[in-house]
């Protein structure tokens, strides 16, 4: 007797193979177990999805290949993995194999069933030899807000959004939550009970938290073992990515903690996912399939539980600052909003200080009202954090004489000055050359930094507060934290640990300043160059900056002995812009109301649907020809009236590593028909690629529900 399994392989986006091939094997295999099947000369790693004894109609035994091996070692894939899975490929207009055989650690692809049965007995060794303790789950006792959310969470089953205002004790909501779940025995459900509980807890950047990590660790690991907290993220090496996976997949890790790729972990027996930061960008994708891991963990939370009725699994989003989006689908009551208002200890939010630099001195970097605020609070023994998001010396070096300015040859974007090691980079292809001594063009001496970087504010500081002395008497210090100066492993961890032990009295840094640390001392943040997202042409510029400046804001007194005195700083040539009016009163529900008021009279997400069809090629024109031709083919498809295609138009950086890139937005008012119409239009574009007009075309992508236009 012989079976039919089509399995799915990791196929590219853009092959127009279909779903799944068929293959021949021996034995019956389950749908969601691994394989190792012939393709092309090569043999790859599969998934089995269906299994017929029936040879499919209109193919031959010849046509078929037989399976190569199974990986018998692993529990299958259980059903609601791969929906997960397919669903994804649909909606974000992906091949199936694609999104699956990515969603697999990629040392799973190498290994045969030999080498995996060694790593499967290899954990098992190691996870006995653990001792089983049965420590105490410690924790601190409930503020009245959090065991009301606590409460509120036990009793709802729909998407939560945790609306806590930064510093509210939201780690501590998702620990509890963690705990209740971990200590249901058994699963439940009509599936019987195939795995312990597990709970995934995503975060945005997993490298910038390492308090959260501790914080799990800490309070788990007595309990359930050392094993029971593991990480994913793309960080790691390719061996501790399968290891963590293992552990997800069979059950030994009771928690996952990970950035957006963990998403898609095998959690047989997941019952609550947390997405903590929600509204953050990070999550959303930006190559390959162009999930949003947020959205994605609202779906697998409804088949999860859908499958397990009446067990359930629970899905939490939590923010200061939440989506535009997941604060509609509230306001609307597809969510439950959960409100932590208070900080923990009562300590109150800083105050909001808007510098108007049309009356400061010209060309000051620091105002002098916050300089002097600054060297007061180091007097004092606090401590200060800049905000600045642009790293380097200087985002351009330029002659005065003849005009040359720093440009990249291979993109449309200036490089920056990095004076630490003498070189013009280019932040957007990597291309970097030692600063020329003399302007290329002209010969003059005198070339010169425009605009400034970290690394320019931090020398200045430096200079500034010369003669700043601490409480103790020795000078004041200036610290710089971005993605150079943490670019070396531990190294974040170290400038971290510097300032935690009070060693550092200022830190100058980019957004990554701002995000979850809960540091003590703080008492002022400063957020010295934020006029360019007030009038960005990307419409979700004001919510990404209100966000950033409440984040940042909220690293302020977070003791709350020193609540009462702490500030932030704003430096702005706008002072009258509304979105201060809301930042003053920390108010973001009436932020949100207003941006969402705006978005609804505009037709913008998420009152409309959007995808972007993007291309790159070796000309503008190229890429342009082949949207024009992608728009002009989809005439006569499904839902086509009631789709708009707005014209093809270049990239704010047109060239990157000598690639032309452009985008046409597609959008619609019912997300079902721009679904269906994306769909349809799969055909075209693969058909499109070969047209004479685009020759020169690199690449093209849909992007569904794109952060940025
Ligand atoms: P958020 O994530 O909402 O910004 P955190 O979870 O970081 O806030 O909590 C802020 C601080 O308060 C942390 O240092 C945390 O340990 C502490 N904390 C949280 N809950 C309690 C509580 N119930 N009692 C005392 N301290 C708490
Ligand atoms: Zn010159
Ligand atoms: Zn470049």
């Amino acid at each position: 007797m012989a079976f039919w399994p089509s399995i799915v392989v990791a196929t590219p986006a853009h092959s127009g193979v279909g779903a799944a091939l068929t293959y021949r094997s021996e034995l019956s295999l389950a749908p969601g177990v691994l394989v190792r099947v012939p393709l092309g000369s090569r043999e790859v790693l599969g998934v089995v999805w269906d299994c017929p004894s029936e040879r499919p109609e209109g193919l031959t035994e010849a046509q078929t290949r037989a399976v190569a091996g199974v990986l018998d070692g692993l529990p299958p894939l259980n059903d609601r993995w791969r929906q997960l899975v397919k669903f994804s490929a649909q909606y974000y207009q992906r091949s199936l194999g694609e999104v699956a055989l990515a969603a697999l650690p990629p040392q799973l692809r190498e290994l045969d069933s030999v080498q995996l049965a060694r790593r499967l007995k290899k954990r098992a060794k190691a996870a006995a030899a653990e001792p089983a303790t049965t420590g105490e789950l410690s924790g601190h006792d409930l503020s009245p807000e959090q065991a009301d959310a606590l409460q509120a969470l036990a009793t709802t089953s729909a998407p939560v959004l945790l609306f806590g205002a930064t510093g509210s004790g939201k780690t501590e909501v998702y620990l509890r939550a963690t705990q209740s779940v971990l200590e249901t025995a058994t699963p439940g459900g009509t599936n019987g009970p195939e795995s312990p509980t597990q709970v995934l807890v995503m975060v945005p950047e997993i490298n910038l938290t390492p308090q959260l990590e501790a914080r799990f660790r800490e309070r788990f690991e007595p309990a359930f073992g050392a094993g029971s907290v593991v990480c994913l993220h793309s960080g790691m090496t390719p061996a501790q990515r399968l290891s963590s996976w293992l552990a997800a997949h069979t059950g030994a890790a009771r928690i996952v903690l990970g950035t957006r790729m963990a998403i898609f972990a095998s959690l047989p027996g997941l019952r609550l996912i947390v997405v903590d930061e929600e509204h953050d960008p990070s999550y959303k994708s930006q190559e390959g399939a162009r999930y949003s891991a947020r959205d994605l963990a609202v779906y697998r939370a409804k088949i999860e539980s859908e499958a397990l009725a009446p067990a359930r699994c629970q899905v939490v989003l939590g923010s200061a600052t939440p989506s535009l989006e997941s604060w509609h689908a509230a306001d609307q009551g597809r969510y439950v909003r959960l409100t932590m208002p208070g900080r923990i200890g009562g300590g109150s939010l800083p105050r909001l200080r808007l510098v108007d630099m049309n009356h400061q001195p010209k060309g000051a970097v620091l105002a002098p009202p916050l300089l002097a605020a600054m060297a007061e609070r180091i007097e004092r023994g606090e401590q200060c954090l800049v905000l600045l998001n642009r790293r380097g010396y200087a985002p351009v070096l330029a002659c005065h004489d003849c005009g040359w300015k720093s440009g990249c040859p291979h993109c449309s974007a200036y490089r920056v000055f990095h004076k630490l090691d003498r070189t013009l980079r280019c932040h957007h292809c990597g291309f970097t050359e030692r600063v020329p001594r003399a302007c290329p063009d002209c010969g003059n001496l005198d070339i010169a930094p425009v605009g400034r970087g970290t690394e320019q504010v931090e020398e200045h500081l430096a200079a500034l507060l010369v003669d700043v002395k601490r409480p103790d008497g020795s000078p004041a210090r200036v610290a710089r934290m971005d993605a150079d100066s943490t670019r070396l492993k531990g190294s974040l961890e170290v400038q971290l640990a510097a300032l935690h032990s009070g060693e550092v009295d200022v830190l100058v840094g980019t957004q990554m300043i701002a995000k979850g640390h809960d540091f003590r001392r703080i008492t002022l943040v400063a957020g010295i160059n934020a006029d360019s997202a007030l009038f960005a042409s990307d419409y979700r510029a004001p919510e990404r900056l209100f966000a950033l400046l409440m984040q940042a804001a909220g690293r302020a007194g977070r003791d709350a002995a020193q609540s009462g005195a702490s500030e932030m700083w704003v430096q702005t040539w706008y002072p009258q812009h509304p979105l201060f009016a809301t930042l003053k009163k920390h108010d973001y529900p009436a932020f949100a109301a207003g941006q969402l008021t705006e978005r609804e009279q505009a037709g913008m997400p998420p009152y409309g649907f959007q995808a972007l069809l993007r291309a790159d090629a070796r000309t503008q024109q190229a890429a342009q020809a082949f949207l024009n031709s992608a728009a002009g083919q989809a005439a006569g498809l499904p839902h086509r009236d009631e789709i708009t295609l707005y014209p093809a138009v270049p990239l704010t950086i047109q060239r990157v590593a000598n690639v032309e890139r452009a985008q046409m937005l597609v959008e619609s008012a019912s997300r079902a028909a721009l679904q269906r119409f994306l769909a349809a239009w799969q055909p075209v574009l693969h058909a499109c690629r070969s047209d004479p007009q685009a020759r020169g075309l690199v690449r093209w992508a849909v992007d569904v529900d794109p952060m940025t236009i």
